[in-house]
């Protein structure tokens, strides 16, 4: 098969590969495209998993169809449970370890992994990470008739995490070496909120201090933090950060910063090969959220398909899932010029980023504050016009 009849290959089956499959259907039903990917291929929304025990939900009832449902629907082949490991750009092949697959178009949709703590000890068993549905399977089995959790990371998915696992009837300590809670995310006041609404769930939080060593203890394990202080858990989630893969990418020689480059147009520094969610760079901006791939899907299947299309971003806030005190934020642009004000009436808080003009650049909403979420929306720049 020549490059020219070949199919567009997607390697990764998330939010962003299949999405991007959906809008290429609605513009070309005959186009043979085949999906790649190392997971089962079952297609759920991801943001789902830090909602799920609050919820009592099984990693199979998050599921909303089976790599086998996807292919019928779609009009596609899929490969689950398998690896690309290598990308030869000039000659329009991926290899599935010795086996060659042609391509006419490759998309990267391969995702972010989770970064592993460097911690000591031997309880690395008992240490999970959860970013996908297999993991999050693994983890609540792991977590079945346990009751204390100890949570490394105070970011948006510890917080979330945290949250949900309290409300499910858990134990809960944070650790995480940062000021308050969300710090990429939030200004100190707004962060307050959500951690005082947490604590009122029995959250215990330790900030400022690394988790460096955890041991097994009995059936769980005792962690040590670089304060010297000690916790007693019988498991652990780590959710340190994510990253986006870059790994096969640099062998192919794809230009990559933060993530792998693309333009508007999410072409990567090579013909005929894209990259969209998790793993891009969209000119500067590593954007690990799902509005983002999916305005990114919409416009990769219009140049896909033949009418090259930039893609823009508008406003685009986040929705933190701690409905104990609720969230929504926009945070201003790395590097923007500026400075936080914040209005406080208990867990209730409206910080602004504004900049010396007086211009709206960001904003951290908590509690009963979120619904003026509409108005100032109305007044800050788009994201990537
Ligand atoms: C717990 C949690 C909660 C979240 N909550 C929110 C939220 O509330 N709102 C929000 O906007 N965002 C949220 N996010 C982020 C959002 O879920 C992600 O931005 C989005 O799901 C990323 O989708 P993706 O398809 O780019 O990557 P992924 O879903 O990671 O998919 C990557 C795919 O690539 C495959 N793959 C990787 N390497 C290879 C390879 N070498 N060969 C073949 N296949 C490969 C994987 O098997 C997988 O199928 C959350 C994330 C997490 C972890």
């Amino acid at each position: 098969m020549n490059s020219e009849t070949a199919p567009i290959v997607v390697i990764g089956t998330g939010l962003a590969g299949y999405n991007l499959v959906k809008e290429v259907r609605k513009l070309a039903p005959q186009q043979p495209v085949l999906m790649i990917t190392t997971d089962d291929g079952r297609n759920y929304s991801k943001p789902m998993l830090s909602t799920g025990f609050g919820k009592n939900k099984s990693a199979d009832e998050l599921a909303m169809a089976s790599a086998a449902d996807m292919a019928e629907q779609l009009n596609i082949v899929i490969r689950t449970n398998t690896r690309v490991t290598g990308i030869d750009a000039a000659a329009h092949k991926v290899f599935i370890g010795e086996e060659p697959v042609a391509y006419s178009k490759l998309v990267l949709a391969w995702g972010a992994e989770a970064v592993s703590p460097r911690v000591e000890g031997d309880a690395g068993e008992l240490i999970f990470s959860i970013n996908d549905l297999q993991d999050y399977a693994r983890f609540r089995d792991a977590a079945a008739g346990r009751k204390k959790v100890l949570i490394m990371g105070a970011g948006l998915i510890g917080a979330e995490y945290a949250n949900d696992m309290a409300s499910g009837g858990f134990d809960i300590d944070v650790v995480a070496p940062c000021e308050h809670l969300l710090p990429s995310l939030l200004p100190a006041e707004a962060a307050q909120a959500v951690q005082t609404g947490l604590e009122g769930l029995g959250v215990r939080f330790h900030l400022g201090p690394l988790v460096t060593r955890i041991v097994r203890d009995g059936d769980g394990v005792l962690a040590t933090l670089s304060n010297g202080e000690t916790i007693a858990a019988d498991i652990v989630v780590s959710a340190i950060g994510l990253r986006p893969r870059l790994d096969l990418a640099v062998k192919a020689g794809l230009q990559v910063g933060h993530g792998v480059q693309v333009n508007r147009l999410l072409q990567t520094s090579e013909a005929d090969i894209y990259a969209l969610g998790d793993c891009a760079e969209i000119e500067g901006r590593v954007l690990l959220y799902v509005l983002p791939l999916m305005a990114s899907a919409r416009a990769l299947a219009k140049t896909l398909c033949g009418t090259a299309t930039e893609v823009s971003f508008g406003v685009m806030p986040v929705t933190v899932k701690t409905p104990v005190v609720p969230v929504v934020v926009s945070p201003p642009a790395a590097g923007a010029a500026g400075s936080w004000q914040a209005e406080v009436d208990g867990v209730d808080v409206q910080a602004e980023f504004r900049n010396e003009n007086g211009e709206l650049l960001g904003y951290a909403l908590t509690g009963a504050r979120v619904m003026n979420k509409v108005a100032l929306n109305k007044e800050l720049p788009a994201v990537m016009p």
